[in-house]
């Protein structure tokens, strides 16, 4: 999945999905990136996600909704993307080992975050104070 989420200069707030889907995939699956709400929600008055991996895990909770909305009730992005994951795992500890889950998000102050369950998750980040990749959170460069 390619997911991007971005504030502008007038902090409005967009986002955009989109993938390959799995491999070995059942003809005429339809994953978590084409469905908003899922792969992708944007709220203008609070903030913009998008999420990356298994989709049926991330339409099973209606992903990226619901981190937008951890965010209205005050969760930092990063921490809204991390519990939107443990939340999948909850549902299926067994489902979730060396599952492949992340969300990404950016709130309406241009604060971002992201939280994946497997090591190595990366993500760039671009704005005029900024111009970077994060891997688990840490900066690259
Ligand atoms: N989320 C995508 C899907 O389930 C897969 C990906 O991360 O590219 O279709």
């Amino acid at each position: 999945t390619i997911g991007m989420v971005a504030i502008d200069a007038n902090g409005d707030l967009s986002g955009a999905c989109t993938t390959s889907g799995m491999a070995y995939k059942l003809h005429g699956r339809v994953g978590d990136s084409p469905i908003i709400g899922a792969g992708l929600y944007v709220d203008n008055e609070i903030g913009a996600a998008t999420s990356t991996g298994v989709g049926e895990e991330v339409i099973r909770i209606v992903g990226s909704h619901l981190v937008v909305e951890l965010m209205r009730q005050g969760y930092s992005p990063e921490k809204a993307c991390k519990e939107a994951v443990e939340r999948i795992v909850k549902k299926g500890p067994e489902r979730s080992k060396g599952l492949q889950v992340g969300f990404l998000a950016v709130n309406k102050k241009g604060e971002y975050g992201a939280y994946c369950l497997q090591k190595g998750f990366n993500y760039a980040v671009l704005s005029e104070k900024e111009n970077n990749v994060l891997i688990d959170g840490k900066s690259y460069y």
